[in-house]
């Protein structure tokens, strides 16, 4: 029989954060490294977890409007190169595709897709009653990382969905890319449990050929911010680039306003990295599969009763996707063990005491709570717990945002907070020069500067000229 300390985790979360995430992350069977370099492989308990931000993410947009296509994962050369800035940015990353016949057109592993989107909504959009088109892609991209790779976090290959939108009217695609900001905001408050920042990046984070860029910023138990989305104003930068043309209700050609949005399997790795704990995995009940498992707690004379009862108590649970354990090879403890790693929200233990008086005890995974409950009551309650669960891991998560962020007056208030772990407002003047300094002295990004701030008269925080704005720091993943 397998004992604990063969599967368990053998790092304090506290103490060695990257190591305890590495051990959760292939001890659960969320992942693991594949046989090429910077490559990953999702197991069943971490597409589990894929799928359902897919349902819930997927719901949302096809109740805007927005429709599913899949578009090739190759990109030739000259799509490439045609929005310079956006070609300019993603170059370092692309992987190029090596073959025989050196005459034929140089073809990407797509690092992004608008190059071959936006050729192709060039021939679909001829008139204004073609817009809007509201088009989303799940799929996988290729982006040649030479930082170190950490499952779901940096890897070279990662699945996300890419919505790409084109618009009659710049206010249109601006309302769109707010209202994705949004809804990404609400997939991680509402679904993962992870409050985050919303803000705009700054000139220097903007993605590669957009306008403006929003994004959302979470931050991890080691102070470092995690970007969990990005909603892009493009303008008309791509559609002059790729000549998507429409003619307008005053019969002239008008070129398109642009859209597009992305989130990628990162949201997983900052799940496990914000609510796990010692035990493993904690996972908010709403993107738990298996919301709860049931264990028997067996001695030899009452072992037909107490397994009858797992399995009608396993009935009665089936709306939470309930499975009861019952092999024989693994004692109970085991049992336990390997549930909390794998971060099953609730455990119900039946034994000859629960069977004789109707009862069971309820376990929850995050605070190790344990209940006596009625049998008759148990649907409800596990229901009330797991909503008491999703909502506790947001609110903790919250405090720790809330207590983690701190406005810096001067640079030497800046350096220290950020040295303290902590995420850092501070007035900014929003240039590159700026920017590259801040990063070079203190390892700390710019994350973004918080939406709906009033512009104020401050001087940057490094190099005291005058600034606008206030933006957030931390240093990233
Ligand atoms: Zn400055």
């Amino acid at each position: 029989m397998a004992k604990k300390d063969e599967k368990g985790i053998t790092v304090a979360k506290e103490k060695n954060l990257i190591e305890w995430y590495n051990q959760v992350v292939t001890k659960a069977e969320l992942a693991d490294f594949a046989p090429i370099h910077g490559f990953m492989v999702i197991r069943p308990n971490g597409y589990a977890i894929w799928e359902k931000i897919q349902q819930y993410f997927d719901n949302r947009i096809k109740k805007l409007g927005v429709r599913n296509a899949y578009f090739p994962l190759l990109i030739p050369e000259r799509f490439f190169v045609k929005e310079a800035e956006h070609a300019e940015g993603f170059e370092p990353e692309v992987a190029w595709l090596e073959r025989q016949n050196k005459k034929e057109e140089k073809l990407a592993i797509r690092p992004t897709s608008e190059t071959i989107i936006y050729d192709i909504y060039s021939k679909w959009i001829r008139s204004w009653r073609d817009l809007p088109l509201l088009i989303n892609q799940w799929c996988n991209v290729v982006r040649w990382e030479i930082k170190q790779t950490r499952l779901f976090l940096r890897t070279r290959e990662f699945l996300w969905q890419e919505g790409h939108c084109a618009f009659a009217t710049a206010e249109e695609a601006k309302e769109n890319v707010l209202k994705m900001l949004e809804e990404y905001a609400k997939l991680c408050e509402e679904l993962l449990a992870i409050p985050v920042i919303k803000g705009k990046k700054s000139e220097f984070e903007r993605f590669a050929g957009a306008v403006e860029t929003y994004t959302i910023e979470a931050l991890m138990p080691d102070g470092k911010a995690l970007q969990m989305g990005t909603s892009h104003f493009l303008g008309q930068n791509f559609s002059k680039a790729f000549e998507i043309k429409f003619v307008g209700k005053d019969e002239k050609e008008h070129y398109v306003w642009q859209s597009c949005w992305g989130a990628t399997t990162r949201l997983i790795g900052a799940v496990i990295l914000v609510h796990g704990d010692n035990k493993g995995l904690v996972l908010p009940p709403k993107i738990a599969e298996r919301k709860a498992v049931i264990v028997p707690i067996i001695f030899e004379k009452d072992k037909e009763k107490v397994i009858e009862k797992c399995k009608e108590i396993e009935k009665k649970l089936k709306r939470f996707n309930a499975f009861a354990d019952l092999r024989e090879e693994y004692t109970a403890g085991w049992k336990f063990n390997e549930w909390e790693l794998k971060g099953i929200p609730i455990r119900v233990e039946i034994g000859p005491k629960e069977v004789k008086e109707k009862t069971a005890v309820v376990v929850i995974r995050d605070t190790n709570e344990k209940k006596t409950v009625k049998e008759k009551d148990i649907v409800r309650i596990v229901e009330e717990e797991l909503n008491k669960m999703q909502k506790r891991l947001f609110e903790k998560a919250k405090k720790f945002l809330e207590e983690n962020v701190v406005e810096a007056k001067s640079w030497a208030e800046f350096k220290k907070a950020i040295k303290e772990r902590k995420m850092v407002l501070a007035p900014f003047c929003n240039t590159e020069q700026c920017e590259e300094k801040i990063q070079e002295e203190t390892k700390a990004t710019s994350r973004c500067i918080p939406l709906n701030q009033k512009e104020g008269k401050y001087k940057c925080i490094k190099c005291g000229r005058e600034a606008r704005i206030k933006a957030y720091f931390a240093r990233g993943y």
